[in-house]
Parts: structure tokens; C-alpha cells; sequence
């Protein structure tokens, strides 16, 4: 689960690292009381949404002003001008996709005079099961293309769980930084505070960046991004009360209320499989085909005639679609089970574009026979590259009639 920066920067603040002093508004009325209650001479008034390289962004609507989510104000009554002008319109950057997310919060920050950019990260390494610091001079921009270009200079090493982190780690840190003086000191401290956090707060990916050398000599986290472990939201409900669902796909959103597991993609083959490995190789395959996979759908093992029936309506509400390929291996699943789903979704929200079914396993032949005595238009297939080929095939016979 993500969280907005604002929020990220409220913990770092609890656990004592260095962050500006910022208020959030909602609604463009509050913003100048909200700027009003902050230090100058500089504010800096920054779009909160789930996505980053906002400073580069750019928002859709023109009255938005030719400015990216990251405006700097000189006054407050300018500061409360920009965030009047970014509230409510779309920000489209790098990582939003063309579509943009529109903004609906704005954070206002004491603005901070910059000596230095820095990256710091912290992240669980999956190969060595550890946390990892990640730190390099390159900060303020992408760390990819840092790690492409120059990756002699991102310095990365692991903490040892059994004795955690200590000053050697900060110190390490620090030196990867070329930090001197005050910043040397802040940046030993900081390094434990964020390992601590991470591990109190089952933390997946903690991004600071930039973290800055202020003209003064301190160091100040300036951006902040935190992803956490979903499965270990159930001890954190005041990390579970920071999700803002407006935030996420609202495809995405409605299948976790069914536990199935879901992901939307930018193709037009809409996919419902049973295993995530199954629903991988069927993912391939379409592509190998030349088509494109619309969504990763795994309905999971045991799954229900209601939670067939609500994956089904998902995928069909999703105007990318321009066919369906439903590929279940029987195992624990019965395919009766899917045909019956299938049937009473189909029932309830009518079917526009072809359909594929391929069933194999559990009762295998009485779901063809459910799915026959439907009435419903379905291609049946016998294999996974026959299944594959058809709904390419059918989709692009659709839209040459069309
Ligand atoms: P991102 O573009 O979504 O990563 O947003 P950031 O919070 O990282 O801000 C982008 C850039 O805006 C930073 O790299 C800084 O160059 C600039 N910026 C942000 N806050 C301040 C500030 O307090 N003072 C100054 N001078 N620049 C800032
Ligand atoms: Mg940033």
C-alpha cells in the first residue's frame, strides 16, 4: 500500500528525522490560512498523488499554468494562488501514465534553500532477506537512470537483522554522501531513525529523494515516498487508516473487496485464470499471439460461483476490452463451478465481445455441458495456444467488421 508524501513526511517527523514544517488542504479556500501558518520568505506547494516526477509534470487543464506539481511561492498569498490553480486538475507525469491522476490534496511546505540533492532509500532485498540502505550523490532525479548511466555512484549494502542497525551503518551512509560536518552528524542519526521505522512499521520500500544539504549545513528530507507490506497491514491500523482509495484503480479496488487478485493493464484481451502462474503463462501466450493482455486476473483456488461471477463483470466494465479469455485448469476449482459464474455474470451484464473458454480438469465435461445448454456465443478451445489463437483471432475479425 502506498501513502501520499505528506503523510510519509507525519511519520518521519515521529520518528524524529528532519522534515519542514507543512500543512495539507483540501479545498482552495483553506490554503491561504494553511500558508499563512508557515515561516517564509519561501513556500513551496506540492500536488499529493500516488505518483512521482511531479516537479516535471505537467497538468492537463492550461489554467493550471505551464508549471509541473512542484511550484515554489515567494508569498502567501502566492503560495495560495498555485494551489488554488493545481486543485482539482489532472497532473500527468512519468509514472501517471497519459491519463494523469487528478489532485485533490495539496500540501504546503517552508521552503528550504538547496545545497545538495541526495538519494537515500531503504528497501527489503529479497536475495539476501535483509533491509538494504541505497544511497547516492545523484539526488533529484530518477535513480534509474542513475543506475544506468553511473552506477559507480549508488553505494548499497544490507543490515544484519540479528544486530540491526548501529552508527557504523549511518557513518557508511554518511561517507557515500561525501557528508561533512552538521550533515554528517544529522545523516548517522537519520540512517537509524529510518531503519527503525521500517522495521516498526513493516515498511516495503522507504525513498527519500532528494534528501538535501541545506545552504545552513543540516540535512532536510525533502520528498518522501513509503510503500508498505500488505500482508502486515492487520497490525498497523493507523497505517491502514492513511489509504486513500481514490488513489488506486477503481477495478483494482472492487476486486480486492471479492479477494481476488487483480491488476489492470493498457492492453485489450481481458483474462480470467485460476493461479498466478497460470495466468502469467496465459499472459504470454496472448502476446506470443500478438495480442495484448488487458488485465492479470487470478481468481485464486477455491473460488465461489459469486466471486467467478463479480471477477467476470470487472473484466467486461473495462472499456479497453474487446474480448474475454477465460483459461481454468480444474485442480481444487471445479470447472462447473467457473461455467456457472460465467453464465450468471453473463446473464446479469449481457457479453459484447467474443468469448473464449478453455476448461480443463475437475468436472471438466459438465462445465462445457453448463456453458453449451447456456445459449451463451462462446469459442470453445482445447489448449492453451488454441485458446490463445482464437481470441487474437476473434478480436481482430471484430474490429474489421466494426
Ligand atoms: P517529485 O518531482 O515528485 O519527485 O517531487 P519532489 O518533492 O522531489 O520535488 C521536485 C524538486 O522540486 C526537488 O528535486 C527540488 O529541486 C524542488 N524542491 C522541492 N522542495 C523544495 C524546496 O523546499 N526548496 C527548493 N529550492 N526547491 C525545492
Ligand atoms: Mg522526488
Amino acid at each position: 500500500m502506498n501513502i501520499h508524501e505528506y503523510q510519509a513526511k507525519q511519520l518521519l517527523r515521529e520518528y524524529g528525522a528532519p522534515v519542514a514544517d507543512g500543512r495539507v488542504v483540501t479545498r482552495a479556500e483553506e490554503a491561504k490560512t494553511a500558508a499563512g501558518e508557515l515561516d517564509g520568505p519561501l513556500w513551496v506547494v506540492k500536488a499529493q498523488i500516488h505518483a512521482g516526477g511531479r516537479g516535471k509534470g505537467r497538468f492537463k487543464e492550461p489554467d493550471a499554468g505551464d508549471k509541473g506539481g512542484v511550484r515554489l511561492a515567494r508569498s502567501v498569498e502566492e503560495a495560495a494562488e498555485e494551489a488554488r490553480r493545481m486543485l482539482g486538475r489532472t497532473l500527468v507525469t512519468h509514472q501517471t501514465g497519459p491519463a494523469g491522476k487528478q489532485v485533490n490534496r495539496i500540501y504546503i511546505e517552508e521552503g528550504a534553500d538547496i545545497e545538495r540533492e541526495l538519494y537515500l532509500a531503504l528497501l527489503v532485498d529479497r536475495e539476501t532477506s535483509r533491509i538494504s540502505f541505497i544511497a547516492s550523490t545523484e539526488g533529484g532525479m530518477d535513480i534509474e537512470e542513475v543506475a544506468a548511466a553511473t552506477p559507480e555512484k549508488i553505494v548499497t549494502f544490507s543490515v544484519d537483522p540479528a544486530t540491526g542497525v548501529s552508527g557504523f551503518h549511518g557513518r557508511k551512509v554518511a561517507f557515500a554522501l561525501g557528508l561533512k560536518g552538521q550533515a554528517y552528524k544529522d545523516c548517522v542519526k537519520l540512517a537509524g531513525q529510518l531503519y527503525k521505522l521500517f522495521v516498526e512499521k513493516d515498511v516495503n520500500l522507504l525513498e527519500i529523494n532528494p534528501l538535501i544539504v541545506m545552504t545552513d549545513g543540516r540535512l532536510r528530507c525533502l520528498d518522501c515516498k513509503m510503500n508498505f507490506d500488505s500482508n502486515a497491514l492487520y497490525r498497523h491500523p493507523e497505517i491502514m487508516a492513511l489509504r486513500d482509495e481514490s488513489e488506486e484503480d477503481p477495478k483494482e479496488l472492487e476486486a480486492s473487496k471479492y479477494d481476488l487478485n487483480y491488476i489492470a493493464l493498457d492492453g485489450e484481451i481481458g483474462c480470467m485464470v485460476n493461479g498466478a502462474g497460470l495466468a502469467m503463462a496465459t499472459m504470454d501466450i496472448i502476446k506470443l499471439y500478438g495480442g495484448e493482455p488487458a488485465n492479470f486476473l487470478d481468481v485464486g483456488g477455491g473460488a465461489t460461483k459469486e466471486k467467478v461471477a463479480e471477477a467476470f463483470k470487472i473484466i467486461t466494465s473495462d472499456p479497453n476490452v474487446k474480448g474475454i479469455l477465460v483459461n481454468i485448469f480444474g485442480g481444487i476449482m471445479r470447472c462447473d463451478v467457473i461455467a456457472e459464474g460465467i453464465v450468471a455474470a453473463v446473464k446479469e451484464v449481457g457479453l459484447s465481445v467474443p468469448l473464449v473458454v478453455r476448461l480443463e480438469g475437475t468436472n471438466v465435461e459438465l462445465g462445457k455441458k453448463i456453458i453449451n445448454e447456456s445459449g451463451l456465443d462462446v469459442i470453445a478451445a482445447d489448449n492453451l495456444s488454441d485458446a490463445a489463437e482464437k481470441i487474437v483471432k476473434a478480436v481482430k475479425a471484430a474490429k474489421e467488421t466494426n
